[in-house]
């Protein structure tokens, strides 16, 4: 079996606390499954930024290059701008290794009590365009200072952008339910969100098991708050996507729970897999942080480099162990981030 280099990037906060938790869970899996993954530690983040006056260094990016996959904690600091923390790190590696799609796979999960309870499971998958859309440099500041001050940024919307994240998101629910919910605001926005419709449409017409419905993002946020089991894979613009994510992650239960994969699909750049919650600075140093969200992104990235049975037993385990009731304090528990940790590789042995 040939070995994975992996990029590990702590990054900030419970960062460094719930990767090497992760990480534990992962050289355990790797063992049982006869993998070779060598993480390499990269000290980037706000410490790095303090002291450098940038969040990685100016090779950082051919650096991580040279790897399979980069598994991120989380940055971010209350002392360092968040603007530094998006541009300065996430958004270059997004842009540099065509990591075109963001995935949010979201689900209820035994053992947790989602705010809105209901008797139906929700298991929905999030496909957020993750290159290009509301997230633009282009646009400026104007007559600052004057009454008639003002600012401009642009939305950008190519063929090739919108087209690629609707086959990825149309292929992806033609292996599921069938069902594609594409979020739009052509009502509002009558340039780039009519011509997101129009690709989408195209698009999906040559996935003839496929269902696409377009619904307006207001809508839709509704949608996923009442009746979210009935949502499969939906497909979205940069911004209208992240904040979907949120919200259903929001919705079925804590934000500490929710992974992520920034993916290059086609495999020739590394994919970045991270859980969706950020540095946490009011808990970090506690040892209380939930790692889910950082073990099930592990469970992503052995799925990503091709292991389906190592990120089954991964994944298996660390829902086992929320079924058994052992639970970290955002989710109503008691257990500290290493009982968990402990419990999972426990079950991991118990299931091999
Ligand atoms: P950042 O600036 O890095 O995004 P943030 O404070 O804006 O940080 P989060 O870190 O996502 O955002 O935290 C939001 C809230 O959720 C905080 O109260 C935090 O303690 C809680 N939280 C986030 N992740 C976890 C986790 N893994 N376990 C427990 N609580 C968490
Ligand atoms: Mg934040």
């Amino acid at each position: 079996m040939s070995a994975h280099r992996i990029a590990v990037i702590p990054g900030d906060g419970i960062g460094r606390e719930v990767v090497p938790a992760a990480i534990a869970c992962l050289e355990r899996i790797a063992e049982l499954h006869s993998l070779t993954l060598e993480f390499t530690p990269f000290d980037w983040g706000s410490d790095y930024y303090l002291q450098h006056g940038r969040m990685m260094p100016d090779d950082g990016l051919p650096q991580l290059a040279l790897h399979d996959a980069i598994y991120l904690g989380a940055v971010g600091s209350p002392e360092v701008p968040d603007a530094e923390t998006l541009w300065g790190l996430l958004i270059p590696i997004r842009r540099e290794f065509q990591q075109y799609i963001n995935l949010r796979p979201v689900k209820t999960l035994d053992g947790v009590a989602a705010p809105l309870a209901s008797e139906h499971p929700i298991d929905l998958v999030i496909v957020r365009e993750n290159n290009e859309g509301e997230y633009s440099e282009i646009g400026g500041r104007m007559y600052r200072g004057l009454p008639q001050e003002g600012a401009v940024q642009e939305a950008v919307f190519t063929r090739l952008g919108v087209s690629r994240a609707a086959h990825y998101a149309a292929s992806l629910a033609a292996s599921r339910r069938g069902r594609l919910t594409s979020a739009t605001k052509s009502n509002g926005i009558v340039h780039t969100m009519p011509f997101w419709d129009e690709i989408v449409a195209e698009t999906v017409s040559l996935y003839p098991d496929v269902t696409l419905t377009a619904e307006h993002v207001d809508a839709l946020a509704a949608h996923l708050v009442l009746k979210p089991w009935t949502l499969d894979v939906i497909v979205a613009s940069n911004l209208f996507g992240d904040i979907l994510s949120d919200l259903a992650a929001a919705v079925t239960g804590s934000i500490g729970l929710a992974p992520s994969a920034n993916l290059n699909p086609e495999g020739r750049y590394p994919s970045l897999f991270e859980p969706i919650h950020g540095s946490a600075p009011d808990i970090a140093g506690n040892g209380v942080a939930n790692p889910v969200g950082q073990i099930w992104s592990g469970a992503m990235m052995l799925e990503h480099l091709g292991h389906t049975q190592a990120a089954r037993h991964l994944q298996t385990a660390f829902e086992a162990v929320l079924r058994d009731g052992v639970r970290t304090r955002d989710i109503g528990g008691t257990a500290s981030t290493a009982e968990f940790t402990e419990a999972v590789l426990s079950m991991i042995d118990a299931q091999a």
